[in-house]
């Protein structure tokens, strides 16, 4: 009888990696390198970095970033990965690896700011246009597909207003036009949220997962990386190919500390969802509060899709406030907050949060009129957290209320 498959907490630390004989250390060599040496001219002329079957140059890959990869590629459930220097970079390496003047892509109007940069910056530049359609809803998409499409980014949920959107229907809507489409169109989704353990990407429709490994699978908020992940070989050669022409390599000493962050990655998540989720209802029974946007939580857009589709939740939740507080009552309600530090990225230990202006950020119309402020919860006592929260929106009342 063969033994059940592990479940992915002890697939992650239970990986094929075969160490160098008669040194059976629990984590793998980390090496570090520019120049590989060839023994001679006909190794060198052989040697194929295309396919991985051997080693040429630092920038191709070392056997740790190859571990990394395919890591990375068993944590997704998908089978090609490549490495990148930031999360960010596996945005923009699948554009510029499927995208050439004259192509369309569409991109959720939710989607996380510097996705959107890069299309209306440099690939505007480049002659690819991009609209932007309603994640939330699969027929704005399906309308918004032409014969230029090329590329449709996913995410979910959209990276400040958390809204989870139907993945499915969403791959759906675009795979039913792909048959017809002269070039096939590709779906993409930025799966920094689900990190391989909320939901499969590609189970649900995916052609490719981009992530960003500075949050979960770092852990560690001390490493900028980022994955492109996918089960398609002959896109995975397209990304590969475009990541060798652009010198895209990712250091020994940070993958090194995303292999130690994926030990504990299983548990990190399943620690923060659970503790976020505490810290949001918490949120929700104040009276300054309008809204308390997580997936998980009832009420909140995307709730039942994420029923559906997820197993666990990211640490991120927002707060949308009641419209009588001015932004500066928010503002300071954010400076008074001790143990949630203002700043960007997440899935680190420490809490954080920050402000956004949710209506600069998008074409569709937001329904609420007061102020947002994202969170993200880390690895500090939930009593704590809720303590710091409390004393701060204590702040944000004395003083300066409108009128
Ligand atoms: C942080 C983040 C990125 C970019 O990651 P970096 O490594 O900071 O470049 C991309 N997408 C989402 C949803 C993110 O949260």
């Amino acid at each position: 009888m063969t033994p059940p498959s592990p479940q992915l907490p002890t697939a992650l630390i239970h990986h094929p990696y075969k160490p160098p004989p008669g040194f059976e250390a629990v984590p793998p060599a980390i090496h570090r390198a520019s120049t590989v040496i060839f023994p001679n001219v006909a190794a060198l002329r052989a040697r194929d970095w295309r396919h991985k079957t051997g080693y040429t140059y630092g920038l191709h890959g070392t056997p740790t970033t190859f571990l990394l990869e395919e890591r990375i590629a068993s944590l997704e459930g998908g089978q090609y990965c490549t490495l990148v220097p930031s999360g960010l970079a596996a945005v923009v390496l699948v554009g510029m690896a499927l995208l050439k003047s004259g192509d369309e892509l569409l991109i959720p109007d939710n989607a996380y700011g510097p996705n959107k940069a890069f299309a209306s910056g440099e690939l505007a530049a480049w002659g690819v246009t991009h609209q932007y359609y309603d994640p939330i809803n699969p027929a704005d998409l399906a309308a918004k597909l032409s014969p230029r499409t090329r590329l449709v980014w996913l995410e979910a949920p959209g990276s400040i207003t958390l809204e989870f959107p139907d993945l499915p229907a969403l791959c759906a809507a675009v795979k039913a036009h792909a048959d017809s489409h002269p070039q096939g169109i590709v779906t993409a989704l930025d799966n920094t949220w689900g990190a391989g353990i909320a939901f499969n990407a590609f189970d649900l429709g995916a052609d490719i997962s981009a992530h960003a490994l500075t949050k979960y699978p770092s852990g560690g908020a001390d490493v900028l990386m980022g994955s492109i992940v996918t089960r398609n070989e002959a896109l995975h050669h397209l990304i590969h190919f475009c990541h060798m022409r652009v010198g895209y390599g990712v250091a020994g000493n940070d993958a090194e500390l995303v292999l130690r962050g994926l030990n504990t990655i299983a548990l990190r998540y399943a620690a923060q969802d659970t503790a976020t989720r505490s810290v949001a209802t918490w949120m929700q029974g104040q009276a300054q509060v309008a809204a308390v946007l997580h997936p998980a939580l009832p009420g909140s857009p995307g709730h039942e899709i994420f029923k559906r589709d997820c197993t666990a939740a990211a640490c991120l939740f927002s707060v949308v406030f009641k419209p009588e507080f001015t932004q500066m009552q928010i503002d300071r309600f954010c400076d008074s907050l001790q143990l949630f530090k203002l700043g960007y990225s997440w899935a680190g230990p420490m809490s954080l949060c920050a402000p956004y202006d949710v209506p600069s950020l998008r074409t569709t119309p937001w329904a609420y009129p007061g102020g947002l402020v994202r969170f993200s919860v880390g690895l500090e006592a939930v009593a704590d957290l809720q303590a710091d929260l409390a004393q701060a929106l204590l702040k944000m009342n004395q003083g300066d209320a409108l009128q």
